[in-house]
């Protein structure tokens, strides 16, 4: 067996990617990371003459190396197959002079499928239909809850409990997690931030005791977020098969670098962009574009990552995030693979809440990486003058991306914009940033409002949601969250 990841934090223990996915996190509370990604390299000739599905085999053969080739086939057939209503799975469509990468044409309706199709059924074969039980435990700022709860429904051996901001998400986000079918599933509002509700996600890891008293009962639990090796390694596929559909519309000949914009909060998309790159995809740029929680750009402007800030609740809530935790495999991987490092940075930030990196590893991170921030002003700008311009309706997401990207000068690359969300998925910040009064309106009003002002055709999964019955009421406190995982267990398992 192929031991082929370890924690960012110590090179000592090492595991194979089956035991990392079934873990989420390490034990000494880093991410797992694989030195492998330095040698390995994803053949760009092949990527080019085949589709998402082949390269989805490719890729994760690469970076899963003791899943089994069939493994691996059955596991992308069903992640990728009939949920999704594109054939491309994630098309590329053209932005003006740009691309627009969309991402949201599967299930919920945002990127997160992508990945979150794929872990259950990675899982699965994992566990090899024995061992503990498994209770996913995932915080949400809006998107992953959904797709965590869709992905895991009615998988043999887990279940999933999902924690979100109480009233920090939209009415459709909410409401597609509180009808959530399934006897393995369980939902709950958090009073509290994002933040918050990650950060009890986390201590809930690591505690011990609740650990013990679940294995005795043959439960494990495990991480849907995007720091599991499960979540990041699909979507290192959608970078090389956007490059080949460019390729195939005669927009890059192979070879040539393109420059990626992606909205970010938690930096599991952008990192995958930056795996693809050491994979050998050819990439000039990533472009990092944070909202009003610009927490990263100002990181990648001056080297301190410093979260002693306000929070601020904006129209793109999925990137309401002040602490990215993915960013730490980054600093793993800029560093030179500086164990030492990144534990003392982590220190910091978890003792005094900030931390400054060496020079050189900033040196490092900023020759791929640039940023731009976009406000909800700016936001909505983008999303209006996309449409009237380029005739592309875009959600709040996207729209920072967009914004971002309009502000980078151009170096002659071919530039893709990352689209995350459907715009039906935020009807209500869309059509006020079209110049439309939405006041007294809920979202499924704004819904109708807005594919009669663009006659765009609202996702089938979103409309269905106004007949949805309310199955998950539960509101705790951020206290409460481990009690409210114990019992969700007892029920699911027991
Ligand atoms: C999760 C999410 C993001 C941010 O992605 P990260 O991997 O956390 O950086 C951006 N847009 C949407 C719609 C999302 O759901």
């Amino acid at each position: 067996m192929t031991t082929f990841y370890h924690s960012t934090r110590s090179a000592e223990d090492s595991v194979t990617s089956k035991q990392a996915i079934l873990a989420g996190i390490a034990p000494d509370g880093g991410l797992y990371v694989s030195d492998a990604l330095a040698d390995a390299r994803v053949p760009l000739e092949t990527v080019c003459a085949q589709g998402f599905h082949a390269t989805a085999r490719l890729v994760l053969g690469t970076l899963l190396p003791d899943y089994a080739p069939d493994e691996v086939a059955s596991c992308v057939e069903g992640a990728y197959g009939t949920q999704w209503d594109s054939d491309a799975v994630c098309p590329v469509t053209p932005l003006g002079t740009d691309w627009l990468l969309e991402l949201y044409h599967g299930p919920t309706c945002a990127f997160k499928d992508v990945a979150l199709q794929m872990l259950p059924r990675l899982m699965s074969v994992a566990r090899d239909g024995g061992g503990r039980k498994i209770m996913i435990v995932t915080a949400t700022s809006g998107d992953t809850g959904k797709a965590a709860l869709d992905g895991f429904a009615g998988v043999e051996g887990t279940g999933v409990t999902v924690f979100y901001p109480h009233g920090k998400v939209s009415d459709i986000q909410r409401l597609q997690m509180v009808t959530q079918l399934g006897g393995n599933v369980a939902v709950c509002a958090v009073r509290g931030t994002f933040d918050d509700c990650q950060g009890e996600v986390k201590r809930i890891f690591a505690d011990r005791a609740l650990a013990e008293r679940l294995d005795a009962a043959g439960v494990a639990l495990s991480s849907a977020n995007s720091i599991n090796v499960g979540r990041l390694a699909p979507q290192v596929t959608y970078y090389f098969d956007a490059y080949a559909q460019l390729v195939r519309r005669g927009a890059v000949r192979a070879g040539d670098e393109v420059t990626f914009c992606v909205p970010t909060g938690n930096f599991g998309d952008v990192l995958a962009g930056y795996y693809a790159k050491r994979l050998g995809l050819p990439v000039r740029r990533l472009v990092v574009a944070s909202n009003a929680n610009d927490v990263l750009a100002d990181f990648l402007t001056t080297g301190t990552y410093d979260r002693r800030r306000p929070f601020h609740k904006t129209i793109s809530p999925s990137m309401d995030i002040l602490v990215s935790s993915n960013l730490e495999r980054l600093l793993y991987f800029a560093s030179g693979g500086d164990c030492e490092l990144v534990s003392s940075l982590m220190r910091d930030l978890a003792e005094d809440g900030a931390y400054t990196v060496p020079d050189r590893v900033l040196d490092e991170i900023r020759a791929t990486f640039a940023c731009g921030r976009a406000d909800d002003d700016d936001t909505r700008a983008a999303i209006r003058d996309t449409w009237r311009e380029l005739d592309v309706l875009i959600d709040p997401h996207t729209a920072v991306a967009k914004h971002v990207l309009d502000g980078i000068e151009r170096d002659g690359s071919e530039r893709v914009c990352l689209s995350t969300a459907s715009p039906y998925k935020f009807c209500t910040d869309v059509l006020r940033a079209l110049g439309e009064v939405t006041d007294g309106m809920n979202d499924f009003a704004c819904m109708d409002a807005l594919e009669r002002l663009t006659g765009t055709v609202a996702p089938a999964q979103l409309a269905g949601l106004r007949a949805g019955e309310v199955l998950h009421d539960d509101v705790c406190d951020r206290e409460r969250m481990g009690a409210f995982v114990e019992s969700a267990c007892a029920r699911v398992f027991l």
